[in-house]
């Protein structure tokens, strides 16, 4: 077995919220590890197929900057497209205020930057257990090779499933039902202006009504969603009823998309015009919308995320819709009113009954309401960010994290370009 490793900080998960938060704890100065079970950083943003970070501004302005931000800019620029000005803000379209960025550069991007940092990445390993201690939390990780044991005097939790705090026996919640979650291809070979979808709609019907798909197989609708093949496969179908927070859901979504897409494709190459179409592979695992929230030493309602309220110990803005994609009553979306900039606290990435532990991204402590919109890239980047944050200065001043004085987290975030409501 390989010797001990040791690390101020260990982030778990190299989405969003994680790869902000690793990069933020390094520059803050403690030796920092990064653990993602992929080859690849970002996430949702890379493996999931969904490159379109969101909402940076609100109201006309910027509200979320920092380290996700900046290399979503650089992104960008360095495929020769700058970020949009966003002068105006109408969330009935809420989708128009987010960023598509070119998702190869992006987690290339994210290895510099790491490297820049001093960031120690271990790129296709999980954690295989996680046991408290008095002054951190001993590991092992589960390389290719094997397992071997690594001590953190912090950990955070951006798995998006809440993987470590469940093996710390952390108090969560449990989504029952979850929303679905969605398996993007990229639909080519026709052309969408000369298809006759309402024939195609009837066919859909009738293959329906035989049991050959299911109107989910293209997402929204009682009936055939174009959807589907006007946005090119693109974030359109639902897979429903299964919690992936574990390898044993993560495995059964999996199948389950994959049989989806294959009910659609022997359906539609039938279709006329449709002879010649194929589905790229344009996402390696199926996107997972909901499936577990720490519960936090404060926990974000649907109430104050409407409301706007602002915490004494606000870390970060957020801002999106209530966004809950509900297979039974379809999609509750709720805009936010007009000026409302909703904040995260600090104690929403602190878990209530264990120590040395901070969660951030999509597992934040909130009801599931206020979950629909928090989940999104940029307030999981900006919570990444802070608890990267939190984590070296808890370690630097040897306390727990509810006790780092708010001026310092404020002056580290500020250094490093985020703005602390
Ligand atoms: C279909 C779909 C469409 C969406 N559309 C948008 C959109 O348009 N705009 C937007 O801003 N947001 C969108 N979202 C939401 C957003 O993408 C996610 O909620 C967000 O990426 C969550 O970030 P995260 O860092 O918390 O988790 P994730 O993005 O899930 O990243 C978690 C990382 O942890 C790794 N990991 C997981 N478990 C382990 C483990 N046990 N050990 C090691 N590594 C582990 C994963 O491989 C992954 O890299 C969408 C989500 C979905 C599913």
């Amino acid at each position: 077995m390989k010797s001990k490793e040791y690390f101020d900080v260990v982030v778990v998960g190299a989405g969003p919220a994680g790869l902000c938060a690793a990069i933020q704890a390094a520059r803050a100065g403690v030796s920092t590890c990064l653990v993602e079970k992929n080859g690849i950083a970002g996430g949702t943003i890379t493996a999931g197929g969904i490159p379109c970070p969101g909402i940076f501004h609100a109201w006309g302005r910027q509200v979320i900057d920092g380290i996700g931000w900046q290399l979503v800019k650089r992104t960008r620029e360095e495929s020769g497209n700058p970020v949009p000005e966003f002068s105006d803000t109408n969330l009935a379209e809420h989708w128009r205020y987010q960023i598509t960025i070119e998702p190869m550069l992006f987690a290339a991007l994210c290895d510099e930057e790491f490297e820049k940092a001093g960031v120690t990445i271990k790129y296709h390993t999980m954690v295989g257990s996680a046991t408290l201690a008095d002054d951190g939390i001993e590991l092992a990780l589960c390389g290719k090779d094997g397992l071997y044991p690594v001590f953190a005097r912090r950990v955070i939790d951006c798995t998006g499933d809440a993987n470590v705090a469940r093996m710390l026996h952390a108090e969560m919640r449990i989504s029952d039902p979850c929303q679905p979650g969605t398996l993007c291809v990229y639909a080519t070979g026709y052309d969408p202006e000369k298809l006759d979808i309402e024939a195609i709609r009837k066919a859909f019907d009738e293959a329906v009504a035989r049991g050959e798909v299911s109107c989910e197989d293209t997402g929204w609708a009682n009936s055939f969603n174009a959807h589907f093949l006007f946005g090119r496969g693109n974030n359109s179908n639902h897979i429903s009823n299964i919690n992936a927070a574990d390898s044993e859901g993560r495995t059964r979504i999996e199948i389950a998309g994959r049989a989806s897409l294959l009910r659609l494709y022997r359906f539609l190459k039938k279709q006329p015009g449709l002879e010649k179409l194929e589905f790229k592979l344009n996402a390696a695992e199926c996107g997972v919308r909901e499936t577990r929230t720490i519960v936090g030493k404060a926990t974000i309602t649907a109430e104050d995320y409407a409301a706007g309220k602002r915490y004494d110990d606000a870390v970060c803005y957020a801002f999106y819709p209530i966004d809950l994609h509900d297979a039974k009553v379809g999609l509750d979306k709720r805009p936010l009113a007009p000026g409302v900039v909703p904040t995260v606290p600090r104690g929403a990435l602190i878990p209530v009954n264990t120590r040395h532990l901070l969660a951030a991204g999509r597992i934040l402590s909130s009801d599931r309401l206020a979950n629909s919109a928090l989940r999104v890239q940029a307030p999981c980047m900006a919570t990444g960010q802070a608890a990267g944050a939190l984590a070296a200065l808890s370690v630097q001043l040897q306390l727990p994290a509810e006790n780092v004085p708010m001026a310092e987290l404020r002056k580290l975030l500020e250094a490093n370009g985020a703005i602390v409501p």
